[in-house]
């Protein structure tokens, strides 16, 4: 059988900042996760992403490689972090309402956590500064690496996400003039003020 070597855009390094496997792992989970639901990159808020990283941990900035080769994003609003401390996702198709679970296999991530990456990561040192021989055949490793080696992947299942309302109304706040939209805002002695304002 032959594995199809995954193209991850240089893009997403930059985005990223820096090169490491956990962020192609990412990417690729998401790939794993759009093949299985039949659906394409979110343009607008086609799709809606659960990840269940933690706030801080080893193998984390795999989420930035979610993002990006998902279409989901903070700034369109369609990302959850569920803090769970796993590298694991749930991409739910929001036309449909089918939605899949892609984790990483606990052989290939322990194998992965005992890199020597990652050794010199627990001794502080910054990927920029891990040298590219040592990054680069982890990166090609994970590119062309067998998908079922790397993912456990769910069946289908339904998931229903309610986005809240968006919003184009606005007010400035009565107190520091900035803008504020509406469904944000706090309404204090019959003034419209934004949260900062409303906790002073
Ligand atoms: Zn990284
Ligand atoms: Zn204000």
């Amino acid at each position: 059988m032959e594995t199809q070597k995954i193209q991850v855009p240089d893009w997403a390094y930059e985005f990223h900042g820096h090169k490491c496997p956990a962020m192609p792992i990412g990417y690729r989970a998401g790939l794993t996760a759009m093949k299985k639901l039949g659906v394409e990159k979110a343009s607008n808020k086609e799709l809606y992403l659960f990840c269940e990283n933690g706030p801080a941990h080893a193998a984390a900035c795999f989420l930035d490689g979610v993002m990006a080769s998902t279409g989901c994003t903070y700034g369109k609003g369609i990302v959850e972090k569920l803090n769970y401390g796993k590298n694991a996702i749930v991409l739910v198709d929001l036309k449909t309402k089918k939605a899949v679970r892609v984790s990483m296999r606990p052989a290939f991530f322990e194998k992965a956590l005992n890199s020597e990456f990652v050794k010199l990561r627990k001794q502080k040192v910054e990927p920029k500064d891990i040298k590219p021989e040592l990054v680069m055949p982890l990166i090609e490793n994970v590119k062309q690496m067998d998908e079922n080696v790397l993912f456990s992947v769910s069946e289908i299942f339904e998931k229903n996400v309610e986005l809240p309302k968006g919003t184009f109304d606005w007010q400035n706040c009565s107190n520091c003039n900035e803008i504020v939209f509406d469904n944000q805002s706090k309404i204090i002695d019959g003034k419209r003020v934004c949260i900062p304002c409303s906790q002073k």
